[in-house]
């Protein structure tokens, strides 16, 4: 995600916070100032940032359940409207998929009952629009917010983690593209009556609610589509075959040259031998002929090769290890271990409008 910016790293994830979430920040402790005063202020701020911290604690209890199935989850983001772990990959045994999205919820769960129970703060959702710093203790605000957060990811629509519960439920019934189309036009539902919702109450908090469940329920639904499809064809149907590569002793101006005589964004850099040495990305050319220090051969400036697959592997494999290790290309061997083709994200892409998902 761009316009974040890295604040720590706990439990292997690293901790992101998009740069509107000062903004949001500012806007409250603004409003509370004008209003209130200073105290006030300061109290909504310290009251936002242990919010958020219920929010980020959410989040680990997805991506620490996630991680006992084994996926990684690289980053948690905190924005405006909530959190967003990056989970690898998404869990895809019915029965996995459900705790690891009931774990956030739970969290929040865990919270208000020990806010409830060690600060005595009754916790109640009609306080949640006249909770005011004057009238409501502020274990009793954060145990209402996180009682509210629970029951909302519960809902059981696309994105909210309910959603998720309802397509492994669904998943029980038909195959996972149509559950996940039920799950997601639950949510573009849901997303119109918060609209509504938002609307009549003159509310442009909900309004926005309504705006980003919209987005994110239909992003959900093509995600698992494009997986899908990739999972009834092979590394082979996807790859590149036409493409000019490098050896690791050649300098950058050769580089230069075949990024100019092709359109390649990505050269595979190969051994004597034809196998796979590494990738050489466009942005690597540019970022070396910008460098005051020139490397040597391009052997410096290349990715080196991770995983390669073979020619019979499924493209969902392709697609993982894409992703997985954050990679420009996969190469894809022959038999005698040699390169004979590779495949981006951008020529997935391709594929997927080619085939008319
Ligand atoms: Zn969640």
């Amino acid at each position: 995600m761009t316009w974040s910016f890295e604040i720590g790293r706990l439990f292997g994830s690293t901790v992101r916070v998009h740069v509107t979430f000062f903004l949001l920040l500012f806007w409250i402790g603004a409003a509370a100032y004008v209003e209130n005063g200073q105290a006030a202020a300061i109290d909504s701020l310290l009251f936002i940032l242990a919010l958020f911290a219920c929010v980020v604690a959410h989040e680990y209890g997805h991506a620490l359940t996630a991680r006992r199935y084994g996926i990684v989850t690289r980053d948690i983001t905190l924005l405006p409207i909530g959190g967003m772990a990056r989970l690898e990959r998404m869990p895809e045994k019915p029965g996995q998929e459900i705790l690891v999205a009931l774990a956030g919820p739970a969290v929040n769960i865990v919270i208000w009952a020990v806010l409830a129970l060690v600060f005595g703060a009754r916790a109640s959702l009609d306080d949640l629009s006249v909770m005011s710093p004057e009238t409501v203790s502020f274990a009793a605000r954060l145990a209402s917010v996180n009682l509210f957060l629970a029951l909302f990811n519960l809902l059981p629509a696309f994105p909210m983690d309910g959603g998720r519960v309802l397509r492994a439920v669904v998943t029980i019934f038909t195959d996972r593209v149509q559950a996940t189309r039920i799950a997601a036009a639950a949510g573009q539902v849901m997303a119109f009556l918060l609209g509504f919702l938002g609307l009549a109450s003159g509310n442009p908090l909900l309004l926005l609610i309504a705006f980003f469940v919209y987005m994110a329920a239909g992003a959900e639904s093509s995600e698992v589509q494009l997986r899908a499809l990739a999972r009834n064809m092979l590394a082979r149907d996807a790859m590149i075959t036409h493409f000019e590569s490098l050896a690791p002793s050649d300098s950058l101006h050769a580089a230069n040259m075949a990024l100019i005589h092709t359109t390649q964004a990505e050269f595979p850099v190969l051994h004597a031998d034809g196998t796979l040495a590494g990738f050489l990305t466009r942005n690597a050319i540019f970022a070396a002929d910008k460098a005051e220090h020139k490397p040597l051969s391009i052997s410096e400036i290349m990715q080196p090769a991770g995983l390669t697959l073979p020619l019979t592997a499924r493209l969902t494999d392709a697609l993982d290890a894409l992703y997985a290790e954050n990679t420009a290309a996969v190469g894809i061997t022959g038999p005698n271990g040699a390169m004979i083709g590779f495949i981006t994200r951008e020529n997935i892409g391709e594929l997927m409008v080619i085939s008319g998902r």
